[in-house]
């Protein structure tokens, strides 16, 4: 199983960072060994003094393929979790200062939380624009629509898998609206799908 992150995928989001809109979709790995096991604290890795949250929507996907045409990519996946995508800020910064890769500020133990249930988009009122939220402390912080990403699920799908073949139970994180902040010891983040409270991370 792998984890594919979309990164920029909210305009609010990639200039409150200062980064410019991207023509096509940007996207970086973690491994399976980042993935939160349920009901766990997070640590906050030593390594950081600016552990950042990002919430977003994760599709999984339940079809194998690979060169899926956009107008396909709809047969490839049915249901929609809600994540963070912890995120070391510094170490990233510093990192993309020297042109290198992100990992060790992306994929580190823990930094892919991820909701135990899915939910059937199907079963959704308005499947195009899905709603969800973050709450730092019970305090609203990031609050997104799906129908804001620069480049929508199918489109994700489709230009992933040039790249890749994407295999039943993937993960794609598809990418976080504005809002994006630290986090500190005593922190519990509760993220929020249509109104329904889908996960909880307390920070230690
Ligand atoms: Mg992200």
């Amino acid at each position: 199983m792998k984890i594919i992150c979309i990164g920029r995928n909210y305009l609010d989001h990639a200039k409150e960072l200062g980064n410019e809109a991207p023509t096509e979709p940007l996207f970086f790995m973690k491994p399976d060994s980042a993935i939160l096991p349920l009901k766990h604290p997070l640590y906050i890795p030593e390594f950081t003094q600016d552990l950042h949250y990002e919430v977003e929507l994760v599709v999984r996907i339940g079809r194998l393929g690979k060169h899926i045409q956009e107008e396909h990519a709809h047969k490839y996946y049915s249901e929609i979790g809600i994540g963070i995508d912890f995120t070391a800020r510094d170490l990233q910064d510093q990192l993309k200062a020297k042109g290198h890769p992100w990992e060790k500020a992306k994929a580190f133990d823990g930094s892919a939380a991820i909701s135990k249930d899915f939910v059937d988009i199907s079963s959704l009122k308005d499947p195009k624009s899905i709603h969800f939220q973050l709450l730092k402390n019970g305090e609203i912080v990031q609050d997104g629509l799906s129908s804001s990403m620069i480049f929508g699920i199918d489109k994700l799908i489709s230009e992933i898998s040039k790249y890749m073949t994407l295999k039943i139970g993937d993960l794609i994180y598809t990418g976080t609206p504005k809002g994006v902040g630290p986090v500190k010891i005593g922190d519990r983040l509760t993220c929020v799908l249509e109104g329904k409270e889908m996960l909880k991370v307390d920070i230690k």
